[in-house]
């Protein structure tokens, strides 16, 4: 069976800079399992995917206007601390943090703590990356009418109720 319509396909990857800095990777627990054409992942990288069988072995790298988007310099908000999701005792510069906004939750970089508030950078953390996928396709079924209807996989490595 190939990645495509219709399809749950899991993968491993492993998500690295132009530098080769590894930012992730999914090689210490389960395959990522997506359910194929729902936006569950980088548009291009499904792309990329779709044809494959499992056991096939794939590299893409993606520019940021492909990736996780250019870097916006006016990207920063002055959020309440209290608006802060799953917040560290400490909060410092540099740490990431979750926002709670009205479009749901957005993770940010804090560039300065204040009191009440902080002053973070909302760009997404890969925002102005160029980044390569490290791709290996593990499994290609059929999704279920479940799956279908949800809109997302259900099992290992995908969504559990
Ligand atoms: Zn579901």
């Amino acid at each position: 069976m190939h990645v495509g319509s219709g399809t749950v396909f899991s993968f491993h990857y492993l998500l690295k800079d132009a530098e080769g800095v590894e930012l992730e990777s999914t090689r210490n627990g389960e395959p990522h399992a997506v359910l194929y054409g729902r936006r569950q992942i980088l548009p291009a990288l499904e792309t990329a995917l779709a044809g494959k069988e499992a056991g096939e072995t794939l590299t893409v790298t993606l520019p940021p206007d492909k990736a996780y988007g250019v870097r916006d310099d006016e990207a920063r908000a002055r959020v309440p601390i209290k608006h802060l999701q799953n917040r560290p005792a400490r909060l410092q510069p540099g740490m990431m943090v979750q926002v709670n906004t009205r479009e749901g939750i957005r993770n940010a970089t804090v560039i300065k703590v204040g009191r009440f508030n902080v002053d973070a950078d909302t760009n997404h953390p890969y925002a102005g990356k160029t980044i390569t996928f490290d791709v290996e396709v593990t499994d290609v079924r059929r999704a279920t009418r479940e799956e279908m209807a949800h809109g997302h996989a259900h099992g290992a490595g995908g969504h559990h109720h």
